[in-house]
């Protein structure tokens, strides 16, 4: 079974998560936003964390990596995010200045990821999709397999698609229309049922968010 272990993170309560594979006991850490004890404490001692996976590196995002690296102690461990991304990476030094947002220092991305591309946690392949809008070279991460605790496929997605909203697109990068053609040509051809995994707030499905998101109904 996959087990997703959501754990929201810094006074921007994002959702950090971490994918398990129970049988393997590899592990992937998606968008580890800081907070990093608060995230490893939640990692069993007898599973091994083999990737950390970025939707966009805002800040909020992507502030704990560092931290996650020096943690493991595991200089191989892959870090994977779509090319696009490296201009948010880039200002990263100006968004924590801006924001008074703790950094814990520069990452390099050690796999580029995009549309297309499969990566896995254990036997569990994730599908990469180009979700951009939010933010440039932002990604979601599909998986069709139901083995988890939802029974259903899951969509991680960032800051792309909420319960009831979408991302903000007032920051630099931002695209109203891109994003709105990101959610229905990536997001809303998914199977009903699949489980959505935001990157604030709470769970939602596709069916859902296509049904009673008020930017598309
Ligand atoms: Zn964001």
């Amino acid at each position: 079974m996959l087990n997703v272990i959501t754990i929201p993170v810094t006074l921007y309560e994002q959702n950090a998560r971490l994918l398990i594979d129970e049988s393997s006991k590899q592990a992937v850490l998606v968008d580890p936003g800081g907070d990093v004890p608060k995230i490893m404490a939640k990692l069993p001692e007898d599973v091994t964390l083999t990737a950390i996976w970025i939707t966009h590196s805002h800040i909020d995002h992507v502030s704990g990596v560092g931290d996650v690296i020096e943690h493991v102690s595991l200089p191989s461990i892959e870090v994977i995010a779509h090319p696009e991304d490296t201009i948010n990476r880039d200002n990263l030094p100006l968004q924590s200045q801006m924001l008074k947002f703790p950094y814990s220092g520069e990452f390099s991305v050690t796999q580029p990821c995009v549309a297309g591309d499969v990566v896995s946690v254990g036997q569990y392949r994730f599908k990469v999709l180009h979700t951009p809008g939010h933010a440039i070279g932002h990604v979601s991460y599909y998986c069709e397999n139901t083995d988890n605790q939802y029974n259903a496929p899951l969509c991680i997605a960032g800051d792309a698609l909420f319960k009831g909203s979408i991302g903000r697109t007032d920051l630099p990068g931002g695209n109203h229309q891109q994003l709105l053609a990101s959610i229905r040509d990536e997001l809303f051809v998914l199977p009903p049922e699949t489980v959505v995994c935001s990157g604030h707030g709470p769970n939602t499905t596709i069916d859902s968010e296509k049904k009673y998101n008020p930017f598309f109904s």
